[in-house]
């Protein structure tokens, strides 16, 4: 049985004042279920105050990219080795914005993958196609190239120490969420592709769904077989609106 992970991605955001708050009232609010794992990747400026603050709490802690090297002549790049020095558990790859916005390729996003999880770090995975690419109909062939770099380089044995999110573009900061059953089909695809290399890791591994969740749409998608959880925005940066997401799955689960 796999449990959910609702996971918070403050992107540029926050302030030591800020964090603080938003932190506390996380862990204030944090339903009390095993069902449920929670937790926020900060910018990196914060990841070490947030492993001051998460600590002796179930609230886990990642990053939102990293470096595909490792120590060394990289200036203005953050090591793998650095992050779990810091206390993060889990890394963001592969976020849209980073393949949009800074040219990550899914050859540099799979490096990416390999780096956080040869350090230890759990890589989650982000995968989705952009407004055109779906209108085109190409969904599923988009997916396929994203994770498919990922497991030639990785193994399929990776995804057993890691998360995959589906974010469809579109969706992402719209206010246009996918609806369960859209999100549903994909999630189905993504599984049936990790099962045609390995049934088990493909039984076991977390699928969540990114794109404006929110309280009030989350308990919909987490109802569908094969979402486990969500990659949040928007709603990871207040409180009251993460939890009302996180109280979603844990309702469910
Ligand atoms: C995201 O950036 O991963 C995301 C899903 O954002 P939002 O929830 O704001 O759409």
């Amino acid at each position: 049985m796999r449990s959910f992970l609702v996971a918070g991605n403050w992107k540029m955001n926050g302030s030591l004042a800020a964090n603080a708050a938003l932190i506390e009232g996380i862990r204030a609010g944090m339903p009390d279920s095993d069902a449920v794992d929670l937790l926020i990747c900060p910018p990196f400026p914060y990841l070490a105050m947030a492993a001051g603050l998460v600590a002796g709490s179930r609230l886990k802690l990642g990053a939102q990219t990293v470096s595909e090297h490792d120590l060394g002549a990289y200036t203005g790049e953050t090591a793998p080795s650095m992050l779990v020095d810091v206390g993060c558990e889990f890394d963001l790859v592969g976020h849209s914005e980073r393949r949009a916005l800074y040219g990550e390729s899914s050859a540099v996003v799979a490096a990416k993958y390999v780096a956080a999880q040869s350090a230890g770090l759990k890589p989650v995975l982000c995968v989705g196609e952009t407004l055109e690419e779906r209108e085109a109909g190409n969904t599923e062939q988009v997916i396929e190239e994203q994770l498919n770099e990922v497991l030639r380089s990785a193994g399929v044995a990776s995804l057993a120490n890691a998360v995959i999110a589906y974010e469809p573009v579109w969706a992402i900061g719209t206010g246009k969420t996918a609806s369960p059953e859209q999100a549903q089909d994909v999630h189905a695809h993504i599984r049936q592709l990790v099962d045609g290399h390995d049934e088990t890791i493909a039984a076991a591994l977390q699928i969540l769904y990114g794109g404006s969740v929110k309280g009030e749409n989350a308990a919909g998608l987490f109802g569908m077989p094969d979402i486990d959880g969500g990659l949040i925005g928007g709603a990871a940066l207040k409180s009251d609106d993460f939890l009302a997401i996180a109280d979603a799955a844990a309702s469910i689960g």
